[in-house]
């Protein structure tokens, strides 16, 4: 029987989408119909903000930050509604990740996963509202002659423009608008055209929460009219965005107009580093194949997509990796066995099956999947899970952000030879380290220009500082120094004594 997630609309009370200006739900004069990515049938639709409703937002946002109680608000005031926020959002798990599963096709299964449940999100608001009341400036010396005070304040940066990809709204959601909220910031949210319901949810759970009107304003819709407006807009003072590299070239261009402070998450190709010696070379192979196949299909930038393996563990690796290849499952998200999601859209679709049409032509080995699923799977986006082995890394499959279930294993036969291969590459994001030598794990992870490095293992957590080098962005998100990226800092000096006047 076809696949059809219809049911789950009415069971979770599905609405049309509207916009948030100014405290106000509003409808846009065009809207965007949302199809669902495993069976292609219609969900439901949400505005498309045009470049007149997107000026109104950030014209709302910029009143309630001139103007409004918000960034003049007290530290506990604000710890207290980001912090019901937070126990909302663990209120509405199950509906969140209900709608989620009716937006990017994300199985509830993967929906639980930490790295992108709503939990983690909760978290994430609970961890920034813990800054609010710690984060201040410093009281400095005088550094020459004369009696004199020198002290710096940290203020929030302004009117905030959160631009969202699809794949993981919870926890992007979250890393944007927690720090930027317990800053003091005022927010433009635009989700993903991909992934908005769910997200408009977030959104009116926020008002819930009791923020103050024009502090959240929403903009739904597409790249272009709604994001274009957005990051072109003069009265925006941060862009701060997550997603493709192309869209993050574009926002670098458009925010030198106005000098616009701008954080960047984009994509990456991350290598995981296995030597013979790996504790646990199969364990190794799971985690990889993993991340390349289970919950998002291989559309996760961290997701270790190149393998570079010591050639002596290689038919150890991909036997294992092979065999949780043929353990994923397909098909209705809603199902609780199901593990993995389709690609998101029929243009994702066709630029993963390129890729692996390249990878075969390049000459690397296809050790299993390659191809498109039929039969009950076939008005879903779905590709099976795919292995490259033999393979170089001047081979697009090893260069290029593939954002599906393709994992490329590169041999290596020494460390130095590893860490050349896994440096080269445009991005640096993440990587793995799999060893059982202590003092060559730290030496590999020194020697890696990368943001994140997993050794025997990866692990997404609020507190620590998520982000890349090179062109994976610009920026980290996690941390004391996300929040600090959505403040300005002021230096304030005052004379003790007429000596100095
Ligand atoms: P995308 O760049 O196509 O879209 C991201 C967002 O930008 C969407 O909301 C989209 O509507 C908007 N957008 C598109 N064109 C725009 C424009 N001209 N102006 C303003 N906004 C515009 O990315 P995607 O397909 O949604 O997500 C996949 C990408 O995101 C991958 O490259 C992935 O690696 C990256 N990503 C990175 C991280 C990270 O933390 N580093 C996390 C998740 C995803």
């Amino acid at each position: 029987m076809p696949l059809t997630v219809q049911p789950h609309r009415e069971t979770l009370g599905l609405k049309d989408g509207r916009l948030l200006i100014g405290g106000e739900f509003r409808e846009a004069d065009e809207t965007w119909t949302h199809h669902h990515p495993a069976t292609g049938e219609e969900i439901g639709s949400f505005a498309v903000a045009s470049a007149k409703d997107v000026d109104a937002a950030v014209l709302a946002a910029r009143k309630a930050f001139d103007e409004g109680p918000w960034p003049r608000s007290r530290a506990g005031e604000r710890i207290k509604i980001l912090r019901r926020y937070s126990d909302l959002l663990r209120e509405h798990a199950d509906e969140l990740r209900g709608l989620q599963a009716l937006d990017n096709g994300v199985p509830l299964s993967f929906g639980q996963i930490y790295a992108t449940s709503v939990g983690i999100a909760a978290d994430i608001f609970d961890h920034h509202a813990g800054w609010i009341d710690k984060v201040g400036g410093q009281t400095l010396p005088p550094y020459q002659g004369g009696d004199h005070l020198a002290m710096t304040f940290r203020e929030p940066v302004g009117v905030v423009a959160a631009i969202l990809p699809w794949n993981a709204p919870f926890v992007l959601f979250a890393q944007k608008l927690a720090p930027a909220l317990a800053a003091g910031c005022t927010v433009v949210v635009k989700p993903s055209e991909y992934a908005s319901f769910c997200v408009i949810r977030m959104v009116e759970l926020l008002i819930e929460a009791g923020l103050p009107e024009g502090v959240i304003n929403l903009v739904t819709g597409p790249g272009n009219p709604t994001g274009e407006a957005l990051i072109t807009h003069p009265g925006v003072d941060k862009i701060s965005f997550t997603g493709s590299r192309t869209v993050g070239r574009r926002i670098v261009e458009a925010s030198a107009g106005t000098m616009k402070r701008v954080s960047l998450e984009l994509g990456g190709k991350s290598p995981a580093i296995v030597f013979a010696d790996a504790p646990n070379v199969g364990l190794a192979a799971m985690t990889c194949m993993g991340m390349v196949t289970m919950g998002l299909s291989g559309q996760a930038c961290v997701a270790h997509t190149r393998a570079l393996v010591q050639r002596d563990a290689q038919e150890e690796f991909i036997s294992m990796a092979q065999m949780l290849a043929g353990a994923v499952t397909f098909g209705d998200p809603f199902d609780p066995a199901v593990l993995a999601s389709p690609l998101i859209n029929a243009k994702q679709l066709e630029r993963v099956l390129g890729y692996i049409e390249r990878g075969q032509e390049e000459g690397a080995r296809l050790v299993t999947g390659g191809t498109r699923l039929d039969g009950d799977y076939a008005s879903g986006n779905f590709v099976a899970p795919t292995i490259f082995a033999d393979a170089n890394n001047d081979m697009a499959i090893a260069r290029d952000e593939i954002f599906g279930p393709v994992l490329t294993v590169v041999p290596f036969d020494d460390e130095a030879e590893a860490i050349r291969i896994a440096n080269d590459t445009e991005y640096g994001l993440g990587a793995g380290v799999y060893t059982n030598d202590v003092r060559r794990a730290f030496r590999v992870s020194k020697a890696l220009r990368v943001g994140m490095v997993g050794i025997n293992g990866f692990q997404l957590e609020p507190h620590l500082p998520f982000g890349g080098y090179k062109q994976s962005g610009l920026g980290r998100e996690g941390g004391q120094s996300a929040y600090e990226a959505y403040t300005e800092l002021k230096t304030v000096m005052m004379p003790l004594t007429d000596e100095m006047m």
